[in-house]
């Protein structure tokens, strides 16, 4: 057997980041092991880099506190750390009177999640915010914004290596034993050999149910079945029409096809949803024929032949395509009766929001 470990946690992501970072900060000894041969190369760097205000999710659950708390967190946290954000704001378009019912809805829903800036604009006020948008209503969004993830995943990489966090690559875990007073953990990759640690943190994002399912010992019941929903962007040819993000009234797994802006201004529509059964991120052009009459539906204007496939990002489901959507799963011992054992199940949208806060969650739960 080789080294004992206090902690370890598995995913360089935002999230394993923030963990590592937020356990190192309360004194553990942490060993972060990732797969990969960088931080982030999974769905923290294949994803919209929205700083989500927490207007969707249903009142008390995870998604909406911890994206709440998280959104505050990490605005503060990236304006102490030299991180690049843009507080744009964000416009929910109507294109009819049944979608203005769903953005009374939507408000009401934003209030009883504590986000109280949010403001019904009529017609007129939101053609003068943005005059090239087609809409009857829209709701206004003011702390909805951008965040450069990769730089706040290298600033939590910083924090968590000078709290004394040790970062290992090329390492995945391929299975784990429970053991007295903890686990004993298989590495693969470069490392190839055995560690045992008191504490785990599973957050290897796309993986996670897949692992924990290696975990010997652990009650396969607390495992969720996993899905895998891809969701396509395609890049906007030529110059942004809005200067906030646009998103038409939600759908039902995503949040419809809209537009973000990338911190060079640059513009984007997506992501789709498309259910896959093997992780693949090749962008299928043809899938543009549905993003032009969507996105016409609030920008009129989109030229012909303007949209060229971008990149692709997976949403880690645990549920599925005819399921109602579930909230992240912190799967900690109250629930699976492993002391020491943290899975992070289903950190979709809005889990760059919420790493801050997960990561404190996390911290509370392992006790
Ligand atoms: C299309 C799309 C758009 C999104 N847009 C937004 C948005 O605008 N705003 C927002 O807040 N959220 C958004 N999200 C959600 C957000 O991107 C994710 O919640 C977040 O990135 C999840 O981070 P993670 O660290 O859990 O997972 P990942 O970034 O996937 O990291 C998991 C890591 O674990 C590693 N790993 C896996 N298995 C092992 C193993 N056995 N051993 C070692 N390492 C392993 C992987 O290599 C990977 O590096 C979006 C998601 C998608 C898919």
């Amino acid at each position: 057997m080789g080294m004992d470990i206090d902690c370890v946690v598995v995913g360089a992501g935002v999230v394993g980041l923030a963990v590592a970072r937020e356990m190192a900060q309360a004194g553990h000894e942490v060993l972060l092991i990732e797969a990969g041969e960088a931080i982030g190369m999974g769905t923290s760097s294949r994803n919209s880099e929205v700083i989500h205000a927490g207007i969707y999710y249903p009142p008390g659950s995870l998604k909406a506190q911890l994206c709440v708390e998280g959104r505050q967190r990490l605005y503060a946290y990236c304006e102490s750390h030299g991180v690049a954000t843009h507080r744009l704001g964000k416009l929910i378009v109507a294109k009819d009177q049944l979608q203005v019912e769903g953005l009374k809805a939507l408000l009401e829903r934003g209030l009883k999640n504590g986000v109280d800036d949010l403001r019904l604009l009529n017609q007129k006020q939101a053609l003068e915010l943005e005059p090239a948008l087609a809409c009857v209503a829209a709701l206004y969004s003011p702390s909805t914004g951008i965040v450069d993830a990769h730089a706040l995943m290298l600033a939590l990489q910083g924090d968590a290596e000078a709290a004394g966090a040790d970062i290992v690559f090329h390492t995945p875990m391929l299975r784990a034993r429970i053991i007295a007073g903890g686990f004993l953990l298989e590495l693969g990759g470069t490392a190839q050999m055995s560690v045992s640690c008191r504490q785990l943190i599973n957050a290897a994002g796309l993986q996670a149910p897949a692992l924990a399912r290696r975990i010997e010992g652990l009650a396969p019941h607390s495992v969720p079945r996993d899905y895998l929903c891809k969701g396509n962007y395609f890049s906007l040819t030529g110059r942004a029409p809005f200067r906030h993000l646009i998103y038409p009234a939600p759908e039902a797994a995503g949040l419809g096809i809209h537009m973000t802006l990338d911190l060079a201004g640059q513009a984007r529509f997506g992501p789709d949803t498309e259910w896959i059964e093997r992780e693949d991120y090749r962008v299928d052009a043809a899938r543009a024929e549905a993003f032009y009459p969507a996105i016409r539906n609030y920008w009129p204007g989109l030229p012909d032949h303007s949209l060229q496939p971008g990149y692709s990002g997976i949403r880690p489901k645990i549920s599925g395509p005819d399921e109602p959507a579930r909230d992240f799963l912190i799967s900690s011992p109250a629930e699976h009766q492993v002391p020491g054992l943290i899975n992070l199940f289903g950190i979709e949208s809005p889990g760059l929001t919420s790493c801050l806060a997960l990561a404190g969650r996390v911290r509370q739960l392992i006790g």
